[in-house]
């Protein structure tokens, strides 16, 4: 089946290649033409996810999908969320992204243990995290979404170098010990975020389960 995935990140498309595998052939926006970045405004997952399979489909009229990934942490309120690609700028770098991030978590933990020593507070762990998944698949002009998440926590420092984004500080509750860029793109694929939501989309189109 030919569909366009609408990314321009480079790592998204060889997982989805991966995860989708053989029966499916992935076309990219530049493929197709489209060299400008894909507009991402909205304020939630899903929206942003729509928005991209919305544009793609307004210029090409073929059915794509697209997905749209955020990062929770519980320690800071859920950020950085829907912001993920740009937490530390709009340049979208995500050493910087990641060093944010540890910094962020760092000084939390500083908080939380002056107030566990001065009785204020309970010593808990802060690094508690997951990254979620929206897919929107347009097919024939209908809109299907699916869902997918990988509990985790961010590590105290960057490790590895296989993976994207913010690989190299998240450690999954599946994989204790190492984080997603120390273990094989197949292992990451099989308890991912996208690899659950990619899986559930083709599960779908080959009319199995119906969309959520
Ligand atoms: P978006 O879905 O392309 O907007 O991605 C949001 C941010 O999450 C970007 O900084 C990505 O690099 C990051 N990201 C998305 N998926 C993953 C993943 O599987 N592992 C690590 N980082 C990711």
């Amino acid at each position: 089946m030919k569909m366009v995935f609408a990314t321009g990140n480079s790592g998204k498309l060889r997982e989805a290649s991966e995860i989708l595998g053989k029966g499916f052939e992935l076309v990219t926006p530049a493929q197709m033409g489209i060299d400008e970045d894909i507009p991402e405004t909205g304020t939630t997952l899903k929206a942003n996810s729509q928005q991209k399979a919305d544009f793609i489909w307004q210029n090409c009229r073929t059915d794509c999908f697209a997905d749209d990934t955020g990062l929770e942490v519980d320690a800071l309120g859920g950020a950085p969320g829907v912001h993920t690609a740009r937490y530390a700028g709009d340049d979208r770098d995500f050493n910087k992204n990641m060093d944010k991030l540890l910094y962020e978590l760092e000084r939390k933990e500083m908080e939380a243990s002056l107030m566990a020593s001065a009785g204020i507070a309970p010593k808990k762990s802060l690094r508690s995290a997951r990254f979620k998944s929206v897919v929107t698949l347009i097919l024939d002009g209908q809109h299907y979404f699916f869902q997918g998440v990988l509990e985790g926590r961010i590590a105290r420092r960057k490790a590895g170098k296989g993976g994207f984004g913010y690989d190299p500080v998240f450690i999954a509750d599946d994989y204790p010990g190492v984080t997603l860029a120390e273990i094989t793109e197949e292992q990451k694929n099989s308890v991912s975020h996208r690899g659950k939501a990619l899986r559930a989309m083709a599960e779908f189109l080959s009319g199995t389960v119906n969309p959520r």
